[in-house]
Parts: structure tokens; sequence; C-alpha cells
């Protein structure tokens, strides 16, 4: 008998595209992990030569991110599901969430194969809680909803959480507002949508000169005005719950955080959750 079997697909490697800068990568990259290539730190050189700040509004996204989490559970979210996830960088969601109800299940979303690869070895939660990994494209929100380790791990019955941050600014506004309409529609009553999305509010011609930098990588990317962030979540059924649309060391700080001392021009991204009614 041949070897492989000729009946059975050949097993080719995935294409990480390692010669073209990627989403995920630039972002370990500005916020000190170890996952990019040569084409992702040019990029990311040049967006932080643009914009030095840039790691500081990432590393505060990334904060947003903990601060929302605790803010689900808290709010009875047993169940989450991250989209776009980024490349692990602890404490990752269920992290978060299972430290505060041990019980929790976390699906980890992501388009990116090399996402996929380290979710794998990374992501491991508690005995009792579970998390799990879909990698599919949010653009095509029915398939992802429709995948076996999304049922398996989360009950679309009762209310979900679901975080999409950092990563609706890398589809149009019409793809984004499917995506939020189509998640609206397919969860139940009470559920909640985080979002944080890149604007030019606060930094100004910076943050568009990084934008700028994403799109001369292959990246386009949307930014938006604190009204325009709202219109995305209000039109899609969400209501927005308080305290709004914030920047994102601004939404529901810590209760130790100096926020009153921090410089609102180094952080570029809003961020907000809505909730299904
Ligand atoms: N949510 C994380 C990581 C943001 S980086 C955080 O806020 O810390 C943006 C991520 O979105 C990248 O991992 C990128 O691969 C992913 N992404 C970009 N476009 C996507 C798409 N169409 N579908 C799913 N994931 C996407």
């Amino acid at each position: 008998m041949s070897w492989p079997p000729y009946d059975q697909p050949a097993i080719t490697p995935t294409d990480l595209h390692t010669d073209r800068a990627h989403p995920a990568r630039i972002y370990d990259y500005v916020i000190g992990g170890k996952t990019h290539f040569a084409a992702d730190r040019a990029a990311a050189e040049k967006m932080l030569q643009a914009w030095p700040a840039l790691r500081s509004s990432m590393r505060a996204n990334r904060a947003f991110m903990h601060r929302a989490t605790r803010w689900l559970v808290r709010h009875g979210i047993h169940q989450l599901l991250d989209i776009g996830t980024g490349i692990p960088t602890s404490p990752n969601v269920h992290e978060v969430a299972q430290t505060l109800y041990p019980k929790a299940r976390v699906v980890y979303s992501d388009n990116d194969p090399i996402v996929l690869a380290h979710a794998r070895a990374l992501l491991r939660g508690t005995p009792e809680g579970r998390v799990d990994y879909v990698q599919a494209d949010m653009r095509l929100l029915p398939e992802l909803l429709a995948a076996p380790s999304v049922r398996q791990t989360l009950d679309l019955t009762r209310p979900v959480g679901v975080l999409l941050l950092a990563v609706l600014q890398f589809v149009n506004e019409q793809q984004a507002r499917d995506i939020l309409r189509g998640l609206v529609q397919a969860l139940p009553p009470k559920s909640y949508v985080a979002v944080t999305l890149p604007t030019a509010d606060s930094a100004g011609a910076a943050a568009d000169r990084v934008a700028g930098h994403y799109t001369e990588a292959g990246i386009p990317v949307v930014m938006r005005t604190a009204a325009q962030v709202a219109d995305l979540l209000t039109r899609s059924g969400l209501d927005i719950a308080p305290p709004g649309i914030k920047l994102v060391h601004r939404w529901n700080p810590a209760p130790d955080a100096n926020t009153a001392e921090a410089d609102d021009a180094v952080v570029a991204m809003y961020g907000g959750v809505g909730l299904k009614p």
C-alpha cells in the first residue's frame, strides 16, 4: 500500500503569509509579544515612528478587555465568545472570567491560522469551565456561530457576552453592521456585545498616520468618532450600557486608576458595551 493513502487529502502546511504584515502580529509586536515576522515588525515600526503612543494605546485596549470581561461576568454572563481574539497574551479572557467564575465557558475565534496554532497550545481553562477555539472569518458569522466548537461549548439559548475588540475596524461599515445585526439576531435577550474601535478624535493626525501605515501594509482600517461607534451599536438594536462610549481607559476605570491624570492624547481607541434588550 502506498503511503499516504491516495484517497486522503494531502496535508499542506498552512500558509501563514509571513512575508506580509498581519494585524494580529503587528499588535503582538507593539504590545511586546514574541509572535511576529520581519514584515510585521517593519510595518509596526513605521506606525510607532508616526505615533510613539501607539504602544500605550494598544495596551489600554488590552486593559479594557480585562475590565470589560470582569464587568460582563459580574453582570451574570458566564459564557463568552471572543471574536478576533489575537495571539494569546496572558491574562486572556478565560483567565479573567474563570478567576471570578470558574465554570465560565469561553470560545475564542480568529481568522488567522497563526492565532489558532498559539491558541491551541496556550489556552487551557479550569477543569470546571471550558475553553474552545474556532478558526473563522467573522464576515461569515452564520458559519462561525454554527461551528461545532461553538455549539458544544456555548448554550446560545442563554445570554452570551461577545467581545469584538480592536477587530471591527478591519472590515467595512456595511460588514461591521451586518456582523453586529447578525449577533443581535442570533443571541437571546440580556446578551452583551463589547467593542473597541480606533479613532482620530483624541490623538488627531498622528492616529490617522498610523491608520495610513496599516492601509499601506495592505490592511485598510476604518476610523470612527464616538458618535459613529454609538451609532454602529444602537442601529444594530443594542442599548449602550453606562458609562457609554468612552476612550478605553475611561470606560469603567478600576477604582484605584488615576484616570483624571491619564492623558487622552495617548489613547486612540473607543470602547463600549451594548446590551440586547
Ligand atoms: N481582540 C484582541 C486582538 C486584536 S488584534 C485585543 O483586543 O486585544 C485584531 C485581531 O482580529 C487579529 O488577531 C486578526 O487576525 C483578527 N481579525 C482581523 N480580521 C478578522 C476577520 N475578518 N475575522 C476574524 N478575525 C479577524
